[in-house]
């Protein structure tokens, strides 16, 4: 299954944040993560405030996979995390503007403000996407 950041207004006001567990008011554009959660798939919704506060940059503690390409991570390997706490999702730096795509259209986002940025060498921090006033047309 492909996940990505999805980013929709919320179709009702019935939802509530995961990180906040404030309710998202309807019409409210709201940032969501598909995610396998007691046997069957959901999609957990986020303020995009909140969206913005769960992405990190670490490295692997062991074997994994890439959540948008399903390659195989090895052990020490930077990756993008996502919401950990909730989801446990996690990207390749070089699909991690991929992955966010839809919510960077929204909310524009340096990488250098995502926490963990200190932990990725030079060559690493060139995998990841451009923000979006320093792209050149
Ligand atoms: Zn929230």
């Amino acid at each position: 299954m492909v996940k990505k950041v999805k980013v929709e207004k919320a179709k009702s006001d019935k939802s509530s944040c995961k990180k906040c567990q404030k309710k998202i008011g309807f019409g409210e554009l709201r940032a969501g993560i598909d995610c396998w959660m007691g046997g069957r798939t959901v999609t957990a919704w986020l303020h995009m405030k909140c969206m913005a506060e769960c992405f990190k940059f670490d490295r692997c503690k062991g074997k994994g996979k890439c959540k948008l390409s399903a390659e195989t991570m090895e052990k020490g390997e930077a990756r993008l995390e996502l919401a950990r706490e909730y989801t446990g999702i996690f990207f390749k730096l070089k699909h991690s503007g991929a992955a966010l795509a839809d919510f960077l259209k929204e909310k524009a986002m340096d990488p250098k403000s995502i926490k963990g940025y200190k932990v990725l060498a030079t060559t690493e921090r060139k995998l990841l996407w451009k923000p979006r006033n320093t792209r050149r047309a």
